[in-house]
C-alpha cells in the first residue's frame, strides 16, 4: 500500500475504512495512529513508499483509544522502536487495556458507521509521553496537540504548522462520503459540535482525517463553512 502526499512531507496511509499518517522530517518519521489490528505489514509498505525504512520512525501519535486508531499500536511500536504519545485522558485504556464507553450514532452513515465499528476490548499498548491540549511536543520539527473532545472524551487532534498547515484530526472531524462534519458516531455529539467550530478557527492548508477523504488545499476554508450549521454565530469567517 503506498502513501499518498497530502502536503510535502505529510502522507496518507489507506488501511481500508480507515488512515494513518506519516510525517518525514528532518528528525525522522512520525507516524499518527495505528490503524486496526493486523495492519502492521500495510503500514510498513507505507514507510517503505516514501522511501523510509521502519527503523526511521521515531514517533507514534495517537489521537484516541478506538481500537481502529491503536489496534495495530504495540505490534508497531515494538518493531520500528518508537516512542509513543497518547491523550492524557485516554491513558489509562491505551496502556492498561480495556473497553471505551459506547456511543450514540447520528444519521444514515452513523448506523453504518455502528455496524463497522464495534466497541471492542482493548489490549495493553505500550505508552512513553502522555499529551493534552496546549501542548507544542518536539517532534517533526514541532506540532501542536489541540484538545478535540466529543466523538471520545480524551481525543485530541495534531497540527503540523509547516508547508501552510496540516492538521490531523483524528475521529474530531470527518469527511466520509464527501462530507466534512463531525463523525457520525460520538460519544457526546454537542461536545463533538464545539470541538469541530473550534477547530475551524485555527489555520491549516491540508487535513487528513480517520475516516474519509483528506483535504488537500483551503482546508481550514473548509471548516469554516461546515462549522456555520452548528455555531452560525461564533463560527469563525470564511
Ligand atoms: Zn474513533
Amino acid at each position: 500500500m503506498s502513501a499518498a502526499p497530502i502536503a510535502p512531507g505529510a502522507y496518507r496511509v489507506n488501511l481500508g475504512g480507515v488512515a494513518v499518517f506519516l510525517i518525514d522530517a528532518p528528525d525522522g518519521v512520525t507516524v499518527i495512529d495505528a490503524g486496526q489490528p493486523g495492519k502492521v505489514d500495510r503500514i510498513m509498505s507505507g514507510i517503505r513508499s516514501i522511501g523510509k525504512m521502519p527503523t526511521d520512525v521515531n514517533n507514534v501519535l495517537i489521537t484516541h483509544y478506538h481500537n481502529d486508531h491503536v489496534g495495530s499500536l504495540s505490534e508497531l511500536a515494538e518493531s520500528v522502536r518508537a516512542k509513543v504519545w497518547v491523550p492524557s485522558a485516554e491513558v489509562s485504556i491505551i496502556r492498561d487495556g480495556g473497553r471505551p464507553p459506547p456511543m450514540d450514532h447520528r444519521g444514515f452513515a452513523g448506523v453504518l458507521a455502528s455496524r463497522m465499528i464495534k466497541m471492542v476490548d482493548q489490549s495493553p499498548n505500550p505508552v512513553d509521553h502522555e499529551v493534552e491540549g496546549g501542548d507544542e511536543i518536539q517532534v517533526a520539527g514541532g506540532i501542536r496537540v489541540l484538545d478535540s473532545p466529543g466523538h471520545t472524551r480524551g481525543s485530541v487532534s495534531y497540527l503540523w504548522p509547516h508547508e501552510g498547515g496540516v492538521l490531523f484530526a483524528g475521529d474530531a472531524a470527518s469527511n466520509i462520503m464527501g462530507k466534512l462534519d463531525v463523525m457520525p458516531l460520538c460519544e457526546d455529539f454537542p461536545t463533538a459540535e464545539r470541538t469541530f467550530v473550534a477547530l475551524a478557527k485555527e489555520e491549516f492548508n491540508a487535513a487528513g482525517f480517520g475516516h474519509g477523504r483528506p483535504l488537500l488545499s483551503a482546508a481550514a476554508e473548509a471548516f469554516r463553512r461546515a462549522a456555520h450549521r452548528y455555531s452560525p454565530e461564533t463560527a469563525p469567517e470564511v
